[in-house]
Protein backbone atom coordinates (compact mmCIF):
# COMPACT_ATOMS: atom_id res chain seq x y z
CA UNK A 1 0.00 0.00 0.00
CA UNK A 2 1.36 3.43 -1.23
CA UNK A 3 -0.23 7.37 -0.70
CA UNK A 4 0.63 9.31 -3.61
CA UNK A 5 0.04 12.94 -4.09
CA UNK A 6 -0.39 12.95 -7.90
CA UNK A 7 -0.42 16.31 -8.91
CA UNK A 8 2.08 18.69 -7.19
CA UNK A 9 3.47 21.69 -9.33
CA UNK A 10 7.10 23.79 -8.18
CA UNK A 11 8.37 26.88 -9.37
CA UNK A 12 9.35 25.69 -12.54
CA UNK A 13 5.31 26.11 -13.16
CA UNK A 14 5.90 30.09 -12.84
CA UNK A 15 3.00 30.02 -10.41
CA UNK A 16 4.04 27.71 -7.63
CA UNK A 17 6.06 28.84 -4.65
CA UNK A 18 7.34 24.90 -3.92
CA UNK A 19 11.16 24.85 -4.29
CA UNK A 20 12.69 21.37 -4.98
CA UNK A 21 14.62 21.47 -1.98
CA UNK A 22 11.10 22.47 0.04
CA UNK A 23 9.14 19.33 -1.79
CA UNK A 24 11.98 16.69 -0.94
CA UNK A 25 12.15 18.62 2.44
CA UNK A 26 8.61 18.63 3.44
CA UNK A 27 8.38 14.16 2.14
CA UNK A 28 11.20 13.54 4.20
CA UNK A 29 9.41 15.03 7.46
CA UNK A 30 5.78 13.92 6.48
CA UNK A 31 4.73 11.05 8.30
CA UNK A 32 3.06 8.62 5.74
CA UNK A 33 2.98 10.68 2.37
CA UNK A 34 6.92 9.59 0.54
CA UNK A 35 5.83 9.83 -2.96
CA UNK A 36 4.75 12.31 -5.40
CA UNK A 37 4.66 12.98 -8.95
CA UNK A 38 5.90 16.69 -10.27
CA UNK A 39 3.47 18.01 -12.52
CA UNK A 40 4.79 21.01 -13.47
CA UNK A 41 3.08 23.38 -16.75
CA UNK A 42 4.63 22.55 -19.40
CA UNK A 43 7.77 21.41 -18.16
CA UNK A 44 10.16 18.47 -16.41
CA UNK A 45 12.44 20.84 -15.31
CA UNK A 46 10.76 20.66 -11.55
CA UNK A 47 10.66 17.11 -12.13
CA UNK A 48 14.43 16.49 -12.83
CA UNK A 49 15.53 18.54 -9.93
CA UNK A 50 13.33 17.34 -7.14
CA UNK A 51 14.44 13.44 -8.40
CA UNK A 52 18.00 14.36 -8.00
CA UNK A 53 17.39 15.59 -4.55
CA UNK A 54 15.30 12.67 -3.63
CA UNK A 55 18.09 10.13 -4.34
CA UNK A 56 19.59 11.24 -0.81
CA UNK A 57 16.49 9.67 0.33
CA UNK A 58 15.66 6.08 0.36
CA UNK A 59 11.87 6.05 1.51
CA UNK A 60 11.05 9.22 -1.22
CA UNK A 61 9.74 8.21 -4.54
CA UNK A 62 8.94 10.95 -7.16
CA UNK A 63 7.31 10.23 -10.71
CA UNK A 64 8.30 11.80 -13.68
CA UNK A 65 4.80 14.00 -14.65
CA UNK A 66 3.71 16.72 -16.57
CA UNK A 67 0.16 18.87 -16.65
CA UNK A 68 -0.47 19.21 -20.30
CA UNK A 69 -2.71 21.94 -21.61
CA UNK A 70 -3.77 20.26 -24.50
CA UNK A 71 -6.34 22.82 -26.76
CA UNK A 72 -9.23 21.37 -24.94
CA UNK A 73 -8.58 21.54 -21.14
CA UNK A 74 -5.48 19.88 -18.55
CA UNK A 75 -4.38 16.71 -18.71
CA UNK A 76 -1.96 14.97 -16.06
CA UNK A 77 0.64 12.95 -18.03
CA UNK A 78 2.56 10.13 -15.05
CA UNK A 79 5.05 8.22 -16.27
CA UNK A 80 6.87 10.10 -19.45
CA UNK A 81 10.12 10.71 -18.83
CA UNK A 82 9.89 13.40 -22.08
CA UNK A 83 7.81 16.09 -22.55
CA UNK A 84 5.25 16.46 -25.87
CA UNK A 85 5.26 19.03 -28.04
CA UNK A 86 2.64 21.68 -27.71
CA UNK A 87 0.14 22.71 -29.39
CA UNK A 88 -1.31 19.65 -28.69
CA UNK A 89 -4.87 18.06 -28.94
CA UNK A 90 -6.55 15.99 -26.05
CA UNK A 91 -6.45 12.69 -28.25
CA UNK A 92 -2.57 13.43 -29.39
CA UNK A 93 -2.10 13.69 -25.63
CA UNK A 94 -3.30 10.12 -24.91
CA UNK A 95 -1.77 8.92 -27.65
CA UNK A 96 1.48 10.19 -26.17
CA UNK A 97 0.82 8.35 -22.79
CA UNK A 98 0.22 5.17 -24.75
CA UNK A 99 2.84 4.98 -27.02
CA UNK A 100 5.32 5.13 -23.81
CA UNK A 101 3.24 3.36 -21.53
CA UNK A 102 2.17 6.83 -19.17
CA UNK A 103 -0.76 7.36 -17.91
CA UNK A 104 -3.12 10.22 -18.35
CA UNK A 105 -5.55 11.81 -15.71
CA UNK A 106 -8.24 14.32 -16.26
CA UNK A 107 -7.40 17.07 -14.13
CA UNK A 108 -10.43 18.98 -11.82
CA UNK A 109 -12.45 17.89 -14.69
CA UNK A 110 -14.91 20.46 -14.08
CA UNK A 111 -13.21 23.55 -12.75
CA UNK A 112 -13.97 26.58 -14.66
CA UNK A 113 -10.52 27.53 -16.23
CA UNK A 114 -8.23 24.98 -18.16
CA UNK A 115 -10.70 21.89 -17.63
CA UNK A 116 -12.26 19.43 -20.21
CA UNK A 117 -15.63 19.17 -18.91
CA UNK A 118 -18.22 17.07 -20.74
CA UNK A 119 -15.16 16.51 -23.61
CA UNK A 120 -13.34 13.88 -21.64
CA UNK A 121 -16.39 11.50 -21.86
CA UNK A 122 -14.59 11.64 -25.54
CA UNK A 123 -11.41 10.38 -24.86
CA UNK A 124 -10.10 7.41 -23.13
CA UNK A 125 -8.21 8.46 -20.02
CA UNK A 126 -6.73 6.70 -17.15
CA UNK A 127 -8.10 8.07 -14.54
CA UNK A 128 -9.73 11.03 -13.65
CA UNK A 129 -9.29 13.67 -10.51
CA UNK A 130 -12.51 13.24 -8.44
CA UNK A 131 -10.83 15.84 -6.13
CA UNK A 132 -8.95 18.70 -6.44
CA UNK A 133 -9.21 21.21 -4.03
CA UNK A 134 -8.63 23.79 -6.64
CA UNK A 135 -11.99 23.33 -8.07
CA UNK A 136 -15.45 23.55 -5.83
CA UNK A 137 -16.67 20.69 -3.72
CA UNK A 138 -20.02 21.07 -6.26
CA UNK A 139 -17.26 20.89 -9.28
CA UNK A 140 -15.28 17.73 -7.81
CA UNK A 141 -19.07 15.98 -7.05
CA UNK A 142 -19.68 16.49 -10.70
CA UNK A 143 -15.93 14.89 -11.58
CA UNK A 144 -16.79 12.63 -9.17
CA UNK A 145 -20.34 11.40 -11.14
CA UNK A 146 -18.02 11.73 -14.67
CA UNK A 147 -15.56 8.90 -13.15
CA UNK A 148 -18.61 6.74 -12.04
CA UNK A 149 -20.44 7.26 -14.90
CA UNK A 150 -17.21 6.31 -17.47
CA UNK A 151 -16.09 4.00 -15.43
CA UNK A 152 -12.64 5.13 -14.47
CA UNK A 153 -10.06 5.08 -11.58
CA UNK A 154 -10.72 7.57 -8.83
CA UNK A 155 -7.68 9.77 -7.85
CA UNK A 156 -7.30 12.47 -5.44
CA UNK A 157 -4.79 14.93 -5.69
CA UNK A 158 -3.62 18.72 -3.80
CA UNK A 159 -2.74 20.62 -6.83
CA UNK A 160 -0.25 22.13 -4.56
CA UNK A 161 1.29 25.73 -5.25
CA UNK A 162 2.05 25.73 -1.49
CA UNK A 163 3.67 23.57 0.38
CA UNK A 164 0.87 23.55 3.54
CA UNK A 165 -1.46 22.40 0.44
CA UNK A 166 0.73 19.75 0.21
CA UNK A 167 -1.20 16.33 0.52
CA UNK A 168 -4.83 18.41 0.96
CA UNK A 169 -5.73 15.20 -1.39
CA UNK A 170 -4.14 11.80 -2.19
CA UNK A 171 -4.26 8.97 -2.96
CA UNK A 172 -4.41 5.05 -0.91
CA UNK A 173 -2.75 2.84 -4.35
CA UNK A 174 -2.99 -0.60 -3.87
CA UNK A 175 0.83 -1.16 -4.74
CA UNK A 176 4.63 -1.37 -3.84
CA UNK A 177 6.29 1.80 -4.03
CA UNK A 178 8.04 1.85 -7.76
CA UNK A 179 6.49 3.71 -10.44
CA UNK A 180 5.70 0.60 -12.22
CA UNK A 181 3.38 -0.88 -9.58
CA UNK A 182 2.03 2.05 -8.77
CA UNK A 183 0.88 3.05 -12.88
CA UNK A 184 -0.28 -0.61 -13.44
CA UNK A 185 -2.14 -0.32 -9.82
CA UNK A 186 -3.71 3.22 -11.01
CA UNK A 187 -4.95 1.76 -14.54
CA UNK A 188 -6.11 -1.52 -13.06
CA UNK A 189 -8.53 0.89 -10.65
CA UNK A 190 -6.79 -0.22 -6.90
CA UNK A 191 -7.36 3.11 -5.85
CA UNK A 192 -8.55 4.97 -2.99
CA UNK A 193 -9.29 9.12 -3.22
CA UNK A 194 -8.75 10.49 0.62
CA UNK A 195 -9.58 14.13 1.60
CA UNK A 196 -7.33 15.66 4.18
CA UNK A 197 -9.57 17.65 6.05
CA UNK A 198 -6.75 18.72 8.71
CA UNK A 199 -5.42 20.90 5.32
ZN1 LIG B 1 -2.13 21.72 -11.64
Amino acid sequence: MVFVDLHVHTIYSGDSSITPKRLVDALHTHSFLKTVAVTDHKTMEGYYHVSKLATAYEDILILPGIEVLTTQGDIVVIGAEERPTFPITPEETIAFVEERNAIAIIAHPYRALTSLGDYARRLKPTAIEVYNPNATPEENKIALQLAREMNLPQVAVSDAHAIEELGKGYTKINAAQNMEEILNAIKNGQTQPIQNPQI
